[in-house]
């Protein structure tokens, strides 16, 4: 009798809407603050946002990153600041996308797209370097490497809004963006989704 309830129960599960996807060929849309591969940012010029500071590698809990910071060149300046990131890696078999490194960056020069698709079968290509992270100096958009499958809209919003603590998310911000233009995109529009009134105890979210 066990059986026929069981065999009751396959045939109208046969009839319900399906929850699961035909990965990889369909995709579910993703939340816009999802945290995928890294990008170093550019300003609107072209110049390199990372300063070499290392913050991002202290307040990295699973101390993935590796950055060296050098003078920038008097007569070729890399970056707007004194120094510029002159070595800059993430080994992606430690790193847990926790984004403390994106709220750590003081010049936002670190940020996530929404790519996590990356199945690298090397060591070496697990270790993101300077130059693979970098933007495109003249589109700003993130270098497509052999192994990374990028579908669109994965780098759509890579900046201010992967950034939780991020003042266009409070209400008290409401309407103002407080991020500084980018190559590629200019300087984004305030988050849609941000409350349209300030919270009732005056502090937002
Ligand atoms: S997302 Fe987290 S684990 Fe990954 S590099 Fe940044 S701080 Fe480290
Ligand atoms: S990415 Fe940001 S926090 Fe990391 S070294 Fe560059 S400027 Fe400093």
């Amino acid at each position: 009798m066990g059986y026929f309830r069981g065999f009751a129960v396959t045939f109208r599960k046969m009839f319900e809407k399906r929850v699961t996807t035909p990965y990889p060929k369909r995709k579910r849309d993703k939340p816009a603050r999802f945290h995928g591969r890294h990008v170093l940012n550019r300003y609107e010029d072209g110049m390199e946002k990372c300063i070499g500071c290392e913050l991002c590698a202290g307040v990295c809990p699973a101390q993935c990153i590796y950055v060296r910071g050098a003078d920038n060149p008097e007569d070729a300046p890399v970056s707007p600041g004194e120094r510029y990131g002159f070595v800059y890696e993430i080994n992606y078999l430690r790193c847990i996308h926790c984004d403390l490194c994106v709220e750590a960056c003081p010049t936002e020069a670190i940020t996530e797209t929404n790519l996590f698709e990356f199945s690298f079968t090397t060591r070496a290509d697990a270790v993101y370097t300077r130059d693979e992270l970098l933007v495109d100096a003249e589109t700003g958009q993130p270098n497509h490497l052999p192994w990374e499958d990028w579908r669109p809209g994965d780098d759509e919003h890579t900046s201010g809004w992967m950034r939780a603590t991020a003042p266009s998310g409070d209400a008290t911000y409401q309407g103002r963006v407080a991020w500084s233009g980018e190559l590629g995109y200019g300087v984004r529009a305030a988050e849609p989704t941000e409350p349209a009134e300030p919270s009732v105890d005056g502090g937002g979210s």
